[in-house]
């Protein structure tokens, strides 16, 4: 049976979409599907600055656009919809979503990752009224506020430096004695003077009368314990890949922390299934990373195929 597609993208961030545009462009018959909206964790961006060649900064948003219109002028599908099951059988995979079953000879999983939670006391409870996971989403409802922002990775300190601009009172906290941002990041931090960067410092409690007005801290080096008041927080703590659809394959291998191994083609242990962007094991994630991920699995499914329509008509 001659499937519907040669490619099947799952997720339309920067991988996916690149994927996508690759695949089209190399006249195979691809379908992208994503559930939310494309552009994934680059939707969130406020002035990405270091995507090669762009020397004017450019919003996410905006690149995200110019990446699916580039996918689709080359003939790439898209369906929003949500997808249910992902399934093998003699060669063909099989995509079930709420709206089309379809059918491929490849998958490129470009899913992304998740935002991780803290676990502090009222985080939960105050998710919407004060605690965010996005700075500009929810930046803007905290101008001249005083914003607290935990963790100690590229987003805290990128988002850090995007909600300084919004209000002079800005205090980072991060559970070590050093960033782990890179340390353009983590310099332009420690030099803003609107940023009161805290070091060995944990938050523990959230709370306030419906909406954050105060937090707790332990001092991890003395462990003093200490409150101030706080009218935002935002929480960058690294981030969970979005994996379940593929639990079903035992042979597919994952990293400790979930992420999906794959070979230098993007190819996961289960043939035909391809890995791009946030969702694979990598060093480095980056919007340039995730393209040339979805470029390379792109690639790699198209070698795939060929060899494995040369095998069928041995
Ligand atoms: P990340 O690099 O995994 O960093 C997560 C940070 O959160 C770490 O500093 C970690 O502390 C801290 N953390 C984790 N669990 C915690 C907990 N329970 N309590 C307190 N702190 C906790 O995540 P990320 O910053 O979201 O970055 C994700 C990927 O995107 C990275 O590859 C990054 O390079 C990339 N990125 C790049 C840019 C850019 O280039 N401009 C911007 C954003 C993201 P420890 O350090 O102690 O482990």
């Amino acid at each position: 049976m001659k499937p519907e597609y040669d490619v099947i993208v799952v997720g339309a961030g920067v991988a996916g979409l690149t994927a996508a545009q690759y695949a089209a462009r190399a006249s195979l018959r691809t379908l992208v599907i994503e559930s939310v909206t494309p552009g994934g964790q680059a939707l969130i961006i406020d002035d990405l600055e270091n995507y090669p060649g762009q020397v004017t900064p450019i919003k996410g948003n905006d690149l995200i656009e110019s990446f699916q219109q580039q996918a689709e002028q080359f003939g790439a599908e898209m369906i929003m919809a949500r997808v249910k099951s992902i399934t093998k059988s003699d060669d063909i995979f099989t995509v079930e979503t709420r709206k089309r079953t379809v059918t491929s000879y490849t998958v490129i999983f470009a899913t992304g990752a998740q935002h991780r939670h803290l676990g502090a006391i009222g985080e939960e409870e105050f998710g919407g009224s004060g605690v965010s996971y996005c700075a500009t989403c929810d930046g803007p409802f905290f101008r001249g506020k005083r914003i607290l922002v935990v963790g100690g990775g590229d987003s805290a300190c990128d988002e850090a430096t995007y909600l300084s601009k919004l209000s002079e009172d800005v205090t980072l906290i991060h559970r070590r004695d050093r960033f782990r941002a890179q340390a353009s990041l983590a310099e332009r931090v420690h030099n803003n003077k609107n940023i009161r960067v805290k070091l060995n410092h944990e938050l523990l409690k959230i709370e306030g009368d419906k909406k954050v007005e105060q937090v707790t801290f332990l001092n991890n080096e003395t462990g003093e314990e200490y409150t101030e008041q706080m009218d935002g927080v935002f929480i960058f703590v690294g981030s969970i890949p979005q994996t379940e659809l593929l639990n079903s394959f035992s042979e597919i291998e994952r990293d400790e922390t979930g992420y999906i191994k794959t070979n230098e083609y993007m190819e996961s242990a289960l043939s035909g299934l391809f890995v791009a962007g946030d969702v694979r094991a990598t060093p480095f994630r980056q919007i340039v990373t995730a393209a040339s991920d979805g470029a390379i699995a792109s690639h790699g499914a198209g070698l795939y195929i060929d060899n494995l329509l040369g095998k069928a008509y041995l």
